[in-house]
């Protein structure tokens, strides 16, 4: 069966809205280190890492070697009502690295899980369900995640169960007062989330949650210090922060192992996923004690923190900190970005380079302007495809380039991803493509 009769029975059978890349989708059906090869022999350079789940690459020996080890037990899941080794020793070493005091972890199955999981506690911790998230935000596709989807091209329903109120910080490229210097941008947002909070809210919100990066709005850089001038105001109402690190964590920025740090702000509670299984479905929330457990009822996650998914991921946490990737994420994203940054004063249909780490956004405009040009976008995810590497793509107008491979990255991959970029980006601004 060829790939494009085996697109044609998934768009037969499974829904609409569950979007597949590409004229013609791949399949992929093998991959080693930062390589998949799909169905029809074709290899590609992988700078989309899975939509980041693939932090270390693929057919890692040391992950395979830990899942195997307790395939090999027989024990796939029997249920946590029973103690996990592996589930313990994964969320000391998690509380540990969180920096957050005496902190608490909850295993789930996905970055959405975690994200309900986090606004549970704090509404239940304040007794509100008063909500603030930033504009362009995507946290999960569950009830109350969509309703805190602050980009209309993600948000599938809109009947919330939450009250919420949308602040300015997400994305500066295209916000009223985006163009300010850092300093004065950050006055100006803190002063929008103080003027929604006296206007919209009594005050009495749960929670401030954010991406201290946005990953779906477009890989969107706030100026470091944002969060510490919200954090500020939101102390003032005893407002919890919650950070979504599904895609900031693990080291992926290059300067900090969580994306928040770089505001020099310890939040409230942190969703994780994505990262930390290296492929295997694991998310979770690390959170103060006191937050975590402010539910008395009982709670349970059938397959939360199940052996095998905690076996893969505590070697994952510990193969990318003994190999300080976090330390290579920040050499070649600073590499990436000069190199992209070049091809943005060559090319005028790159309208902004930015990113931190391996979590680089590209936004592609018409040439000439800033108005957002998702045709561009679409036209350079095809040549790229048809050079041998995969991208993400993104942004509110689906017209950012998503670029984010594993962190085992090399010099030399990321040399071949940015010829490739420039030879796509050339095809399809010289329309010869
Ligand atoms: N938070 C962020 C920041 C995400 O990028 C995503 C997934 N793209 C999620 C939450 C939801 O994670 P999952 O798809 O694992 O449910």
């Amino acid at each position: 069966m060829t790939e494009s009769e085996l697109a044609a029975r998934h768009r037969a059978v499974l829904p609409n809205w569950l979007a597949l890349y590409y004229q013609e989708p791949i399949e992929i059906v093998r991959a080693s280190g930062r390589r998949v090869t799909d169905a029809e022999g074709r290899t590609y350079l992988d700078f989309f890492a899975g939509i980041l789940t693939n932090a270390i690459g693929y057919d890692v020996a040391e992950i395979s070697d830990a899942v195997r080890a307790q395939l090999d037990t027989g024990v796939l899941h029997t249920s946590t009502l029973y103690l996990i080794r592996k589930q313990v020793e994964l969320a000391e070493q998690i509380a540990e690295l969180s920096g957050i005091p005496d902190a608490k972890v909850f295993f789930t199955n996905s970055g959405t899980e975690a994200n309900e999981t986090a606004l549970m506690l704090a509404t239940q911790y304040r007794r509100s369900n008063q909500v603030l998230a930033l504009r362009n935000s995507y946290h999960g596709r569950a009830f109350a995640t969509i309703g805190i989807t602050g980009n209309r091209g993600w948000a599938a329903s809109s009947l919330s169960p939450l009250k919420v109120s949308y602040v300015h910080g997400g994305y500066r490229y295209r916000e009223p007062f985006g163009g300010l210097p850092d300093a004065d941008y950050i006055k100006a947002c803190a002063e929008d989330l103080r003027d929604v909070l006296q206007t919209t809210t009594a005050g009495d919100v749960a929670a401030l949650i954010a991406e201290p990066i946005q990953g779906v709005g477009g890989f969107n850089v706030p100026p470091d210090g944002l969060f510490a001038a919200f954090k500020e105001v939101l102390d003032e109402y005893g407002i919890l922060l919650i950070s979504d690190e599904v895609q900031t964590g693990w080291g992926r920025t290059g300067e900090h192992f969580w994306g928040m740090r770089a505001h020099g702000v310890t939040p409230d509670a942190m969703t994780f996923a994505k990262g930390l299984g290296n492929g295997l479905a694991i998310g979770g929330v690390v959170a103060r004690r006191d937050v975590m457990d402010s539910i008395t009822a009982n709670s349970i996650s059938t397959f939360g923190g199940n052996p095998v998914s905690t076996a893969g991921a505590k070697a994952t946490l510990d193969y990318l900190l003994d190999n300080d990737l976090q330390g290579n994420a920040l050499k070649l994203g600073n590499h990436l970005i000069a190199g992209l940054r070049d091809l943005g004063e060559r090319y005028d249909i790159v309208g902004d380079v930015r990113g931190k780490g391996l979590m680089i956004g590209v936004e592609l405009v018409e040439s000439g302007g800033k108005h957002p040009s998702p045709p561009n976008a679409a036209a350079v995810l095809e040549e790229t495809r048809e050079r041998g590497l995969l991208i993400g793509k993104g942004g509110l107008h689906n017209n950012v380039l998503r670029l984010a491979p594993p962190m085992t990255l090399t010099g030399e991959e990321a040399d071949e991803a940015l010829d490739i970029l420039d030879a796509s980006i050339a095809a399809v601004q010289e329309g010869t493509r």
